[in-house]
């Protein structure tokens, strides 16, 4: 915004200050004293949402009277009171065709309060005079006393200790991150649902990558339209959580690496090989709370595993790209994540969505929530390409063999299919609440009793908990997770 170089921080808050403040579309009046009259302005506001965390109100001088203390005359009324500032004696008047509106906006207990003149929303950034350490850059400077509108986190200190833990209660910055901080308001992707959550977006890398980041990607594809306020980017999806919207929006980047539809091609181009060969550090956080006057933070997600991330997203993309003619990995790819709902009532709820996307973000076993996903009475057969998605994740990141994998797709199918033609999920029931290694070969001996189907020796062969090499569980999941899926497309999607 300022460019490189050094700044005048007056000037650096002033353009600051101005592009985070916007008109209301509302009018409100203010008393001229030297025109004697009263006038009309528009009101402003500090640009949504950071109105949420920038709290600061302007100085602006006011008159204070009362309705008693008015009397009629001619087209007018003329009132006395005083300024607050000097407690100056003054007397205004006001037309008696806008007496009523008057009385109406700015009446409080009986008492009126009037601008003289158009408040404007400014901050000041008042610096100490002793040198002290920066509390987030560590550089010794004058210090200025951390204020709540230059850092969101500094909402509360005492519950997020550990960010500021060399301060105790009170934060000081160096004048450059305290403007940074209120800079920071300008690059956020937030979304917002009513009073329900918020959750916003900020990258951090080196100031070149950010620059980089910002100019060619982010900023092209911001949402236009300014009178949206319940988001300012486009994502794949989103939702109440913070781990499924995170995914929307990291899919949403990588689908636009891979596109270049919309951004900087070139910019598209380095990023992309700058998170392929892990040139250097790309960090998202994302902030999660709901607003009520002001923020209430619950959640605090770090992600910077981008690098293992995109691997992953190309494997997918090779896996899914010829499922079926024209299959269309880009979009393929995100569809498989936001199948993850279930309907209660009349809105979706999609916590078992946000539980996935949590553990694939951390590289932890989300099989767990989609076995939990295929067994409730409202979820549904998977869509096409999950299977080929996890599967590459069974194998990549859980370390199951591919071979295994092939056996017990293989192996589920028919374990599936066999308890369909008997209409019967007793079976599939007691795979599933298996909870131990003993309880899951009693359901493997079930299978050859009564679906008559022949176990695979291979799951025979125990090694402590351990089967084909992995926790037993694993493999319980999976098979179950196979069976199941079938089990829903034959008798529920019209069998295939
Ligand atoms: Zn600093």
């Amino acid at each position: 915004m300022l460019g490189e170089g050094e700044h005048e921080l007056e000037e650096g808050l002033s353009r600051l200050s101005n592009y985070l403040v916007e008109r209301t579309g509302n009018v409100g009046y203010y008393y001229d004293l030297d025109e004697g009259k009263l006038k009309k302005y528009e009101l402003e506001n500090w640009k949504y949402p950071s109105n949420y965390f920038i709290k600061v109100v302007p100085q602006t001088d006011k008159i204070r009277f009362s309705w008693n203390d008015c009397k009629e005359s001619g087209d007018h009324l003329v009132c006395v009171g005083a300024k607050k500032s000097t407690h100056e004696k003054l007397s205004i008047n006001i037309p008696l065709d806008i007496v009523d509106e008057v009385k109406k906006k700015y009446t409080k207990k009986g008492q009126v309060e009037l601008f003289l003149e158009p408040p404007r929303r400014n901050i000041d950034i008042s610096i100490g005079k002793r040198k002290g350490t920066c509390a987030i850059c560590s550089t010794e400077d004058y210090l200025v006393k951390g204020k709540q509108w230059m850092y969101p986190f500094l909402v509360d200190p005492s519950k997020f200790g550990n960010f500021y833990s060399h301060s105790k209660g009170m934060v000081n910055l160096c004048p450059r991150c305290a403007l940074a901080g209120l800079a920071a308001y300008t690059k956020w992707i937030y979304v917002i649902e009513g009073k329900d959550y918020l959750h916003f977006f900020m990258f951090h890398s080196d100031l070149r990558t950010l620059k980089d980041l910002y100019e060619g990607m982010l900023k092209p594809i911001f949402l236009e339209n300014e009178g949206n306020r319940r988001r300012n980017f486009s994502l794949k999806f989103s939702g109440k959580y913070v781990h499924e919207t995170t995914m929307g929006l990291i899919l949403t980047l990588f689908e636009r690496l891979k596109t270049q539809e919309g951004v900087d091609r070139d910019i598209a181009q380095m990023f992309s090989d700058f998170i392929e060969e892990s040139r250097g550090e790309l960090h998202l956080f994302v902030a999660s709370g709901k607003l009520g006057n002001a923020f209430n933070m619950s959640n605090l997600v770090e992600f910077s595993k981008f690098n293992a991330l995109y691997r992953l997203y190309n494997l997918w993309i090779d896996a899914v790209k010829n499922i079926f003619e024209d299959a269309k990995p880009l979009k393929i790819i995100p569809g498989v994540f936001l199948q993850f709902k279930v309907k209660i009532g009349d809105r979706w709820e999609t916590l078992i969505r946000d539980k996935i996307c949590w553990k694939v973000l951390e590289f932890d076993d989300p099989l767990p929530h989609i076995e939990e996903y295929l067994y409730d009475p409202k979820g549904s057969q998977l869509r096409a390409g999950t299977l080929h998605i996890f599967e590459v994740y069974a194998k990549e990141v859980l370390n199951v063999e591919e071979k295994h994998i092939k056996m017990l797709a293989a192996f589920g199918h028919e374990i599936g299919k066999a308890s369909a033609e008997k209409r019967s999920m007793d079976v599939l029931y007691s795979m599933r609440n298996a909870k131990n290694l003993d309880e899951f070969l009693r359901v493997l001996n079930d299978i050859n009793f009564k679906l008559g189907l022949t176990v695979n020796e291979d799951l025979l062969k125990i090694d402590k908990d351990r089967i084909l090499g992995v926790p037993w569980v694993r493999i319980k999941i999976l098979l179950s997770i196979y069976a199941m899926n079938t089990y829903l497309l034959i008798t529920k999607g019209g069998g295939k």
